[in-house]
C-alpha cells in the first residue's frame, strides 16, 4: 500500500497532459488535480477538477461512465464533502482515473467535451464547512507577535508543549475574489477611558495554510498522530483577515471573536495530500532545550515527512497601482517549514480530547512567518504593530490595509527533479465599511 509521502506514476515529471496549457502551469499541471467548485457562466455548481487553464466537469465525467461507481455520488454532489469523506485509497483510485484520462491521448475524445475555460467559470468555497479552528503554530510569527506585548518573553510557557489554536467561525469564510467590508467593531486606544464603535484603523492579513479535513471521526474516539494523515484530503491558502484594534480591546480573557470572524478567504481549490506526496520534508529539529513533543503528538514517520516545501507569498495591489497598471508588490515570501508543530501533531491533539473532526472541515495552521522580515506573514509584523509604517515601490506607505488594497497570497510547492505545482490564488480587496 502506498504511504502518504510515497509517490506513483501520477507523480512522474515526465507526464504531459493533452491540455496544453497544463504544460509548464505555475498551479496546476497534471501532477496536480485539485478538486472545486465551480460554475460555468449562467449554469449551476458543481465539482471540477484544475488542469492547466481548464476546468474539467468531474460530475460530467461521472455522468458519462468515464469513474468507478463508487465516485458517482461523491462527484455528483453539490459539495466535495463526500469526496473528502471517503477513504485516502479511494481518494487515490480518483487520482489515478483523472491522470489517465487528461494524459492519455485516446481518452481525448470522451473527456475534452466536459471541459470549461476556468478564466469564464466562478468558482466558489468547495465544501460545506461544518466548523472552522485556526491554530498558531507559525512561531515566528508567535513569537514577533509575543514580543510587541512581551518583549523578554515572548512565547507563554505553554506553546512548546501545545499546539495553540481555537475555534474560529465557518460561516463568513469565502472563497477568493469575493471582496471584504471593512469590519466596524468596538476599539479603545491605549490612552482612552472608554472604547468607541467605528471602522477597524488596524484591518490586517494573515498568510496561512488551509488543511481540509478527511474522513473524521467519532465523537469520543481520538485520532492516532500515526492515522492523522488518512484524515487530511488536502491544503488550501487560508488569509486570516483581522482588526487588530478589536483585538487588542477584546482578546482577554476569551481570545478572538469579532477581530477575526467577520471575514476569512480561502484559495478555491483544494490540492490533495496525494498531491503533496512529492513535497514532503523532515520536520525541522526542535533546539536542543526545547521540550520533545507529549508521546500522543510523537511520530516517527510525522518527524521524517510531515513538513512541507512550500513557499508562501503575500503580494499587495493598491488602487494607486491597479490605476497606475502597474503588478502587485510582493510584502513576503517565506517557506511553510516555520511550523512548530505539523499538521499531523494538530489533527491529533484537535482530536485528543474526543472533539469529532469531520469531512470538509477546514483547520487553519495561523500565520506562517520566516525568521526575517522579507517573510513576515501580516502588516503587525512588518509594521511592527504599526510604529514603522513600510514603503512600497510607488512612495505610498501602509501600516495595516487601506480601503482599496487587495491582498494576494500564493504557494508554491517544489522539489528536486518534480514538477512544482501551485495551491492557486486568493485573494480579496477591501471595500471601504
Ligand atoms: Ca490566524
Amino acid at each position: 500500500m502506498t504511504r502518504w509521502w510515497e509517490t506513483d506514476e501520477t507523480h512522474d515529471p515526465a507526464l504531459t497532459s493533452w491540455v496544453a496549457s497544463a504544460q509548464g502551469h505555475g498551479d496546476f499541471p497534471i501532477q496536480n488535480l485539485p478538486l472545486g467548485l465551480f460554475a460555468p457562466p449562467g449554469q449551476e455548481a458543481r465539482i471540477g477538477v484544475a488542469i492547466g487553464d481548464m476546468i474539467l466537469d468531474l460530475a460530467a465525467c461521472a455522468h458519462a461512465g468515464l469513474l468507478d461507481e463508487a465516485l458517482v455520488a461523491p462527484a455528483c454532489a453539490t459539495t466535495v464533502n463526500a469526496l473528502l469523506a471517503l477513504p485516502s485509497h479511494q481518494r487515490r483510485a480518483l487520482r489515478h482515473r483523472l491522470s489517465i484520462s487528461l494524459s492519455t491521448s485516446h481518452h481525448r475524445a470522451q473527456v475534452e467535451p466536459h471541459l470549461h475555460v476556468a478564466a469564464d467559470c466562478t468558482l466558489h468555497v468547495p465544501a460545506r464547512i461544518g466548523d472552522y479552528t485556526d491554530f498558531y503554530v507559525g512561531i515566528h510569527h508567535a513569537n514577533n507577535v509575543g514580543r510587541q506585548f512581551r518583549p523578554d518573553n515572548p512565547l507563554l510557557p505553554n506553546y512548546k508543549y501545545v499546539p495553540i489554536g481555537y475555534h474560529g467561525r465557518a460561516s463568513s469564510i469565502r472563497a477568493s475574489g469575493v471582496p471584504l467590508r471593512r469590519p466596524s467593531g468596538q476599539r479603545k486606544a491605549p490612552q482612552a477611558d472608554a472604547p468607541t464603535y467605528g471602522p477597524t484603523e488596524r484591518l490586517d492579513y494573515e498568510l496561512e495554510l488551509g488543511v481540509w479535513v478527511g474522513p473524521g471521526n467519532a465523537l469520543g474516539h481520538p485520532i492516532p498522530i500515526a492515522q492523522a494523515a488518512d484524515h487530511v484530503a488536502g491544503f488550501c491558502l487560508l488569509n486570516d483577515w483581522s482588526a487588530r484594534d478589536f483585538q487588542a480591546w477584546e482578546y482577554q480573557p476569551l481570545g478572538p471573536f469579532l477581530a477575526k470572524n467577520f471575514q476569512s478567504t480561502i484559495s478555491p481549490w483544494i490540492v490533495t495530500a496525494e498531491a503533496m506526496a512529492p513535497f514532503r520534508l523532515p520536520q525541522p529539529a526542535r533546539p536542543d532545550d526545547d521540550p520533545a513533543p507529549l508521546p500522543y503528538l510523537h511520530d516517527a514517520d510525522d518527524q521524517q515527512h510531515g513538513a512541507l516545501a512550500l513557499t508562501l507569498e503575500a503580494c499587495l495591489l493598491t488602487t494607486k497601482m491597479r490605476d497606475a497598471g502597474e503588478a502587485p508588490t510582493r510584502l513576503s515570501v517565506g517557506p511553510a517549514t516555520s511550523m512548530y508543530w505539523t499538521i499531523h501533531q494538530m489533527i491529533a491533539h484537535h482530536t485528543s480530547n474526543g472533539c469529532d473532526l469531520n469531512p470538509g472541515d477546514l483547520l487553519g495552521t495561523g500565520t506562517l512567518s520566516a525568521p526575517t522580515r522579507d517573510g513576515f506573514g501580516s502588516m503587525m509584523e512588518l509594521s511592527v504593530g504599526g510604529t514603522a509604517p513600510i514603503t512600497l515601490p510607488n512612495g505610498e506607505t501602509r501600516a495595516f490595509i487601506a480601503d482599496g488594497d487587495e491582498i494576494i497570497l500564493r504557494a508554491t510547492a517544489s522539489a528536486p527533479g518534480r514538477v512544482a505545482i501551485g495551491l492557486g490564488e486568493c485573494r480579496a480587496m477591501v471595500m471601504a465599511s
